[in-house]
């Protein structure tokens, strides 16, 4: 099945696809942190919209540096096509990149939060 191209954050999506099947950890944590400034490039420009996180947007590059939890959740969305980005950074761990087609349940990101006893920002 052909895939529909959203012009809007083709560049994005090329990077996700692109770390599939990525096996060098430390070329994954690099892109991590280069899909971030995309993000917030793009977030500026319109084309992303904060979804959720368990971290503030803005502060999302601190926070990690502040090692208080293993792992840090960000979820952005395209304003045109509505797929979400999650960016997951992990401290000396592998980051995680999915693209959700349909977007995810915020709801249940919260109830993961809460049970975890992080903050969550929907
Ligand atoms: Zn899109």
């Amino acid at each position: 099945m052909e895939e529909n191209i959203c012009t809007t954050c083709i560049e994005l999506n090329k990077i996700y696809k692109e770390m599939e099947n990525e096996e060098d950890l430390l070329k994954k944590i690099k892109t991590g942190f280069r899909v971030y400034d995309l993000m917030e490039k793009m977030k500026e420009e319109g084309a992303l919209t904060f979804y959720m996180s368990d971290t503030p947007f803005e502060k999302w590059r601190e926070k990690i540096e502040e090692e208080m939890y293993y792992s840090y959740s960000l979820y952005m969305q395209c304003t045109n096509c509505k797929k979400v980005y999650e960016l997951e950074i992990c401290i000396r761990g592998t980051p995680r990149f999915k693209v959700h087609n349909v977007p995810p349940d915020k709801e249940e990101f919260k109830e993961m939060c809460k049970r975890l006893k992080r903050a969550y920002y929907l």
